[in-house]
């Protein structure tokens, strides 16, 4: 299989913008190529210069942590610009597909919206579980991406690794996305393990959630090399900002607090569900590999309601498909967590 046959192929032949950047990479220099400002910032700050349009530094940092090669990571204002350029690479507007496993993750659909690209859908089980059958009759000729979020959000569980395995053993020469913004809350592997492997795999992974950076916007795909080309010829060219870049760099030399971070958030999170389970209005916890907690309350929509009053603000799932009275729950600190129980501790007591 030709990688390339996953791209429309008008992204094949597309010519980039060429950046004043991309044709001298170094550092030292007299710089008169940007039409940039050679002072400072207005803000007396060094801003002045455009960032590097490929993130090279972060990259290498990231390639060492993650163990793939620089050139098959692709950098983006959340993950949710890889997602949305993803869609845009592979599939032709008012004729292609997306297939996805509701209930899961909304951007897939949107972005989808978005771009015009018609959606495929096939349930998880009643359990969240991928249902193997069912994603095989979904797809058909114009499918051109099967998206699969592991551990799934809003049910926080992993789906089972061999099923995800066979779908992208059945389907390749269609590309099989994993998202794995909760994997970092895992004990499983990722399966960027299996990306030499598989040309038509390409795994998402987000520095929003177990590494606390949601407010500088960065997500990461990675995939095979000529996909991350393809991935940037299409972008804006300077996608990531210099601030953003630094960050990221800084917060790649401190793995191991975010390693910390998870231990005391999957803590919490089994502090959390024992001390639900014992409530009258849980019917059910579901199980979590991430730092949710998807629960069935008796009565979640008044819950919902009452905590809201109460300014604790969590998700109400209940109109989702398979979460019929479900409550999505983050893990807060042990405060807010106490502060939730107490909460719903009074609610009980009203109804
Ligand atoms: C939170 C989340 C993301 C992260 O999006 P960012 O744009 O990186 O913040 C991606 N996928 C899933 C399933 C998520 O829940």
């Amino acid at each position: 299989m030709e990688v390339t046959e996953l791209i429309r192929p008008n992204f094949i032949k597309l010519t980039p913008y060429s950046s004043a950047r991309d044709e001298y990479s170094g550092k030292e220099g007299v710089f008169l190529d940007a039409n940039e400002n050679p002072f400072l910032s207005v803000t007396a700050e060094e801003f002045n210069r455009y960032p590097d349009p490929y993130q090279w530094a972060c990259k290498q940092k990231l390639a060492e942590i993650k163990r793939v090669s620089p050139d098959r990571i692709f950098l983006g204002n959340g993950s949710d610009e890889a997602i949305d350029l993803l869609i845009k690479i592979t599939c032709e507007p008012k004729r292609d597909n997306i297939l996805v496993l509701p209930p899961t993750y909304g951007m897939y659909k949107v972005c989808a919206d978005i771009q015009e690209i018609f959606i495929q859908e096939a349930p998880l089980t009643e359990n969240f579980e991928i249902d193997l059958d069912t994603v095989f009759d979904a797809v058909n000729s114009a499918t051109r991406i099967i998206w699969i979020c592991s551990p799934n959000n809003p049910s926080g569980n992993l789906v089972q690794r061999e099923a995800v395995l066979q779908i992208i053993k059945a389907f390749p020469h269609k590309m099989v996305v994993v998202d794995e913004a909760y994997i970092d809350f895992s004990s499983q592997p990722s399966f960027l393990g299996l990306l030499d492997q598989y040309p038509n795999l390409v795994v998402i992974q987000t520095f929003s959630k177990a590494w606390g950076m949601a407010g500088l916007r960065i997500g990461s795909a990675y995939a095979h090399p000529e996909i991350i080309k393809i991935l940037n010829k299409v972008k804006y060219p300077y996608n990531i900002n210099q601030l953003t870049q630094a960050k990221l760099l800084e917060s790649l030399e401190n793995e191991a607090r975010k390693e910390e971070y998870v231990r005391e958030i999957l803590e919490l999170r089994e502090r959390l569900a024992g001390q639900l389970k014992t409530m009258e209005i849980v019917e059910k916890i579901f199980p979590s590999d991430s730092n949710m907690l998807l629960v069935r309350f008796r009565q979640a929509k008044k819950l919902f309601q009452f905590l809201l009053e109460k300014k604790i603000i969590v998700r109400d799932r209940t109109n989702v498909a398979l979460c019929k009275d479900c409550l999505r729950i983050t893990v807060g600190t042990k405060e807010e967590n106490e502060r939730l129980l107490e909460h719903i501790a009074l609610f009980e007591e009203t109804v």
